[in-house]
């Protein structure tokens, strides 16, 4: 890809310049991005991967020290006698006023009996200018089964960004880096949080409330924040008051989540009554909870309120049938007489006579059947056009023993309904 403009055209000249890594960097990688292990047969024999030298151990531990390199090693009891493992890792360092994350894939083959084998190529780097714009340089990426498949024998040169270089750069960073002269300002220097370096440096230089954040030390914030900026505009203001009052929640997902849901209640946000509370799991709950309540009551009303605009045409339609009652030595049936009734059948048997609007279906007769102390069994949808009934349901939609007889029993006595229909 060409330079397009005079950024684009620094960094594909900044990007001829950088030094191969330090060996150093390298020796820190190895060390601390890849699995060291120690494979072990008929129980004690060992073999360190590192060293290739073999010694016995017959402990239970999962880690041991090799007695000949000092590697500390995972034991693992294998057959095998090769392993291979790839890991990407990155260093940071500033060239021509760029900070730049330059991103390195470490391979490490594991032999038995021999020396641990490691080499490692760059992939790409993520160049950032002091007002956080970004670029990146990178191998040319090759279309394959796996996202981050890379030509080994292409430039590192000025490409797109894609998705892929900032997942792949999302890695480990060697600690002795060095960066410009603003993001030290903004408070980049000592130990990173454990989030993206890029990322966070990009959100250093642009957002002066992560700079605070940096500057207090407060990594888990910053970790946090830098993946989630809208929450941070929602929770800035909780955030400086709780911090005043030296709250630290557990988790900061947890506590935006509960700010926002304290925020729909209708609470103030600002009040560290509410955003300091120390069993943040339960006070998260309890908002939610009362949030679901909420809604169902608006639910609720704005059902009803289109309910009544049904509720004259149900009287002239329906009222013909409310005296109608059916009974055997058991049960009752009768005709729900209004909308009200309507709500309370359809809350008590947690179906949706009442959230489907039947009271306004002009061909069906609701009826609720009930034992003879008023408990409710199920309800029943009699079509008039039919002449019989078309559903009956008890407590969410369930069939209850008494289905069959309470259908039998309705359609035994359809001509009441017909001789109701015919009267008007
Ligand atoms: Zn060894």
């Amino acid at each position: 890809m060409k330079p397009r403009n005079r950024f684009e055209k620094a960094v594909a000249t900044s990007n001829m310049k950088l030094s191969p890594i330090s060996p150093k960097a390298v020796e820190w990688a190895v060390r601390n991005t890849v699995k060291h292990i120690a494979f072990r047969t008929s129980g004690h024999k060992c073999t360190c991967g590192d060293c290739g030298l073999k010694f016995d151990y017959k402990g239970k531990g999962k880690y041991i020290r090799c007695p000949y390199c000092r590697q500390k090693l995972e034991v693992t009891d294998t057959l095998t006698r090769k392993r291979k493992e790839s890991v990407y890792f990155s260093t940071i360092e500033r060239a021509d006023g760029f900070h730049v994350q330059r991103v390195f894939l470490l391979t490490a083959v594991t032999r038995k009996g021999k020396k641990l084998d490691v080499w490692q190529i760059e992939v790409c780097r993520l160049w950032l200018n002091k007002d956080g714009k970004t670029a990146v340089t990178s191998r040319k990426r090759v279309l394959g089964h796996y996202m981050d498949s890379f030509n080994w024998f292409s430039d590192i040169e000025l490409r797109n960004m894609t998705n892929v270089h900032w997942v792949i750069s999302g890695c480990l960073v060697y600690p002795h880096y060095s960066t410009t002269r603003e993001l030290r300002r903004n408070g980049m220097s000592g130990r990173l949080p454990d989030c993206h370096p890029t990322r966070l440096a990009e959100a250093l230089l642009t957002d002066s409330r992560i700079e605070t954040m940096m500057k207090a030390k407060d990594y888990k914030a910053v970790e946090y924040f830098t993946t989630h900026e809208m929450e941070l505009d929602r929770c800035w203001q909780p955030y400086k008051i709780a911090k005043r009052r030296r709250y630290e929640p557990e988790d900061y997902g947890l506590w935006c989540d509960t700010v926002r849901l304290l925020d729909r209640c209708g609470h103030d946000i600002r009040s560290a009554k509410y955003i300091c509370q120390k069993d943040l799991m339960a006070e998260h709950d309890r908002w939610l909870e009362k949030i679901t309540r909420m809604e169902e009551r608006r639910r609720l009303a704005e059902q009803m309120e289109r309910a009544k605009r049904h509720e004259e045409d149900f009287y002239r339609e329906k009222a013909r049938f409310f005296g109608i009652v059916i009974s055997d030595s058991d049960i009752e049936i009768s005709v729900l007489d209004s909308i009200e009734a309507f709500r309370a059948e359809g809350e008590a048997m947690k179906h949706c006579v009442f959230k489907c609007e039947y009271y306004a279906k002009p061909d069906s007769i609701i009826l609720s059947a009930h034992d003879l102390s008023g408990t409710r069994i199920e309800t029943v949808e009699f079509s008039i056009k039919q002449g019989k009934v078309v559903q009956s349901r008890g407590i969410c939609n369930s069939n209850t023993e008494f289905h069959d007889r309470i259908i039998k029993l309705v359609n035994d006595n359809a001509y009441r309904f017909l001789e109701a229909k015919s009267t008007a």
